[in-house]
C-alpha cells in the first residue's frame, strides 16, 4: 500500500475536519440562486490512494455542480485528444494575476491558461470544433460526460438543468470574454460560439459528490489511469500537463501562495470545491461552499495548509 498505515493517516484527517469545521468565514457564492441556496455547513472531504484506499467524512454524498473543477478535466480531454501543441496554439501556460473571469487576454493575445474562464470557454471550442465535428451538440455533451464518468471510475455523475440555465441567463461576463475572443480570432475556424458557450455552461454544471471527486483526484494522481476500474483513462503526458497548471493556475489569484505554502497541483470552483492531488499517492476532494474574496473555499483552504503541516506532501519536502 502506498500509505502503509492508512488508519492512523484517516485519523489525521478526521481530525482535520473538525478543526475547519469550526471555521466560519466566508460567502456562499451568489449569482446564481441554486449556489446562493446552499447551505453553508455543508463540509465534507474524501480520499481515495491510487492503490484504490477510500476514507471520507461530513457531507461527502450530497450532490453540487462542478464550475470551475470541471476546467482541469476538459483541459485533459482535448489535451488526450487533440495534442499537447495543437491544444497550446490556442491557449497559453501563464497565470494571469487577475480574476477568474477577468476580460483580458495575454500579450500573443490568447487566453492566458485553462484553468481560467476565458481559457477553458476556449478549450471547449476546440472540444467542440476539432474533436470529432461531426458531433451534435448532444453527441458531444454524452462524449464528455461519458470521460468525466471513467476518470471517476463510473461513480454517480450527474448534470443539473437548473444550474445550467441559470448559468446560461446570468453569463455577460462570460458572453463579453466569449465576444473578446472572437473579436481577436482566438478561435479554430468554423466555431459556433453560441454551441461552444452552452457547452461550456453544461461543463460547469456536471454535478458529482465530494466521494466521486475524490476518485477522479486519484485518476490525476495516478497518471491517467482510475485505481478503481484500472481503466486508462487519460495519456500520463496529459496529465502531466494538466497537473503542471493546476500547480501554477489552479486557484485563482491565489495560485502563487497556494503553490508556495502547500506545494500540490489543485483546482478550486465556486462550488466550493478543492479538488487536491498528490501525485502517485492519493486524490482529495474538500468540499464546502463558503469561499474567500478570492473565490477559494474557506475550509478547503484550510484544511491543505493542515495537510501540508503535518504531511509532507509539498512538493519541495524531503529534500
Ligand atoms: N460557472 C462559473 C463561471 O463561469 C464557474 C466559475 C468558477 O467556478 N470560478 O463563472
Amino acid at each position: 500500500f502506498v500509505i502503509p498505515d492508512f488508519q492512523g493517516f484517516t485519523k489525521h484527517i478526521e481530525e482535520f475536519y473538525w478543526k475547519c469545521k469550526s471555521n466560519t468565514e466566508g460567502k456562499v457564492a451568489a449569482y446564481i440562486p441554486q449556489l446562493a441556496r446552499m447551505n453553508p455547513d455543508y463540509w465534507g472531504i474524501s480520499v481515495c490512494t491510487i492503490d484504490g484506499q477510500r476514507f471520507s467524512i461530513g457531507d461527502v454524498n450530497i450532490p453540487f455542480t462542478l464550475q470551475s473543477c470541471s476546467k482541469p478535466l476538459t483541459y485533459g480531454i482535448a489535451l488526450d485528444q487533440l495534442g499537447s501543441d495543437t491544444v497550446h496554439q490556442y491557449v497559453g501556460q501563464e497565470p494571469s494575476g487577475r480574476n477568474f473571469n477577468e476580460l483580458v487576454l495575454d500579450y500573443n493575445k490568447k487566453p492566458h491558461n485553462p484553468m481560467i474562464n476565458a481559457g477553458a470557454i476556449l478549450v471547449c471550442t476546440l472540444l467542440k470544433t476539432l474533436v470529432s465535428p461531426e458531433m451534435t451538440l448532444g453527441e458531444k455533451f454524452d462524449f464528455t460526460t461519458n470521460y468525466f464518468k471513467r476518470l471517476a471510475g463510473g461513480e454517480q455523475l450527474g448534470f443539473n438543468n437548473s444550474v445550467f440555465l441559470s448559468e446560461r441567463e446570468s453569463a455577460d461576463r462570460n458572453y463579453a470574454l466569449g465576444f473578446f475572443m472572437r473579436e481577436y480570432k482566438c478561435y479554430p475556424d468554423k466555431t459556433n460560439l453560441r454551441e461552444c458557450m452552452d457547452f461550456y455552461f453544461q461543463c460547469c454544471s456536471m454535478e458529482a459528490t465530494c466521494d466521486t471527486m475524490a476518485v477522479i483526484s486519484a485518476t490525476l494522481a495516478n497518471g491517467g489511469i482510475c485505481p478503481i476500474t484500472e481503466e486508462k483513462v487519460l495519456k500520463p503526458e496529459s496529465i502531466r500537463d494538466v497537473l503542471s497548471l493546476m500547480h501554477s493556475c489552479g486557484m485563482y489569484d491565489y495560485s502563487g501562495q497556494f503553490a508556495f505554502k502547500v506545494g500540490l497541483p489543485a483546482k478550486s470552483g465556486v462550488c466550493g470545491g478543492i479538488l487536491l492531488v498528490i501525485p502517485n499517492v492519493m486524490g482529495i476532494f474538500a468540499w464546502s461552499p463558503p469561499l474567500d474574496p478570492l473565490g477559494n473555499s474557506c475550509r478547503g483552504l484550510q484544511f491543505c495548509e493542515e495537510l501540508v503541516h503535518v504531511f509532507n506532501f509539498h512538493r519541495y519536502d524531503n529534500l
